[in-house]
């Protein structure tokens, strides 16, 4: 089948687990910032980084290569350092853990508060809390906000730092407050897939004068100032003042989030209702679990589609039912990082026993802005159909 003009070029499954479509005005904006002749970091990510500290409501937003690098440049800030620990919960993407290492410290994994929300488990959050705790990173898994009022309390209480690892959460809310404004630091990611996406990029939200004016030298190499500045005549030389990485991000993906950016709004729009619509039909198929409630929709920015097997037996089954029967992609959100290898044999085995069991009954399905009802109807199917043939031979072996 040839896809329609609008459509991508990609040839994948019936229903992909992602999907993007540019807008002509988003791909003229990279088309002028190529045409200018500046690539670099310069006037786009100025633009971007004011626009979306005001769409924010923080002081300083510094945009740099990923969130990884936002999420390193927030553990700095936050003083951390070799012999350090920051407690991480261990069901998110390895990057929050992995850039904790980069400072020489060591994660500390915590536990989900259960299967009807993978959040941080604050209690245990507080029981792992030690003499070289110097931070705690929560993460708003999917796009639903982690318990960070009560992690701010406690980590404010016990002198300690909180980050929030924001890649699934721009603009989503906690208590009318945008997610990202809770902590220190606010990580937000513009990867490929994330809902406001330009390919890599990152992005460090913070209202701490020190913490933004160091990330915005250590993006750079340490430098007091950046191309931009010596270009435009602001400076003329510049001083190495403190260690510093490339962490910068340049100005044709700048211009494509500031483009993006409009549409935010409206593309979160659309993935609400389509996961109200999504936990009205999952609510009817036996031996399904959707976590978090209809409630949590209106305020999440539904990055992703979660459900979980009630029998763990069935998650490998029926995600290959879904590939192999009805070309339908499906994801683990997440295998637990304190269980892979690069972990396991720095730190030893540990036992989280709600983590674990998430990770063996979780699994991701499509969700994107433009998934059409059909698309949907045909992953509802998919996934009815797999749970009976799973029920009908259990029946039958019984
Ligand atoms: C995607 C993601 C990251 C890393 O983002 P990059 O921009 O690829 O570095 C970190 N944390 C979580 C929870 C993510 O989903």
């Amino acid at each position: 089948m040839v896809p329609p003009p609008e459509s991508g070029t990609l040839a994948g499954p019936a229903v992909p687990l992602f999907d993007l479509r540019l807008r002509p005005e988003e791909l003229a904006a990279v088309a002028d910032t190529l045409r200018s002749g500046w690539l670099t970091m310069g006037p786009r990510t100025e633009a971007f980084e004011a626009a979306f500290a005001a769409h924010l409501g923080t002081r300083h937003a510094v945009c740099v290569s990923s969130c990884t690098a936002a999420l390193h440049l927030a553990y700095l800030g936050a003083g951390v350092g070799p012999g350090d620990e920051v407690i991480v919960p261990s069901i998110t993407f390895v990057a929050t853990a992995n850039a904790v290492r980069y400072c020489g410290a060591t994660p500390v994994f915590a536990e989900i508060r259960g299967v009807h929300d993978p959040g941080v488990d604050p209690e245990h959050v507080a029981s792992l809390i030690g003499p070289r705790t110097k931070a705690v990173c929560a993460v708003h898994f999917a796009g639903y906000p982690a318990a960070v009022d009560e992690l701010r309390a406690l980590c404010d209480a016990r002198g300690i730092a909180l980050i929030e690892d924001v890649a699934h959460a721009p603009s989503a809310t906690l208590g009318g407050r945008k997610l990202g404004t809770f902590g220190l630091a606010g990580a937000f990611s513009f990867f490929s897939n994330k809902i406001l996406s330009c390919g890599e990029g990152g992005l460090l939200a913070t209202d701490d004068d020190a913490v933004a004016a160091a990330a915005r030298r250590m993006r750079s190499q340490g430098m007091s100032s950046g191309s931009w500045s010596r270009y435009t005549g602001a400076t003329d030389t510049y001083d190495a003042a403190g260690p510093g990485f490339n962490y910068r991000i340049d100005d044709p993906r700048a211009a494509l989030l500031l483009a993006r950016l409009e549409h935010l709004e409206d593309d979160i729009a659309r993935r609400r209702a389509l996961v109200l619509r999504y936990r009205s039909m999952l609510a009817g198929i036996e031996g399904i679990t959707v976590p978090f409630r209809d409630a949590d929709v209106d305020t999440s920015s539904c990055y992703v589609m979660p459900i979980c097997v009630r029998d763990p037996e069935q998650q490998g089954p029926l995600r290959r039912h879904l590939r192999d029967a009805h070309s339908v992609q499906s994801s683990l959100f997440y295998p637990p990082i304190h269980r892979f290898t690069a972990y396991e044999d720095v730190y030893g085995e540990q036992s989280l026993p709600r983590s674990e069991g998430w990770a063996r009954s979780e699994l991701t399905i499509p969700l994107f802005g433009h998934l059409t009802h059909d698309q949907q109807d045909r992953v509802v199917g998919a996934v009815a159909d797999g749970m009976s043939r799973a029920h009908g031979a259990a029946g039958a072996g019984a």
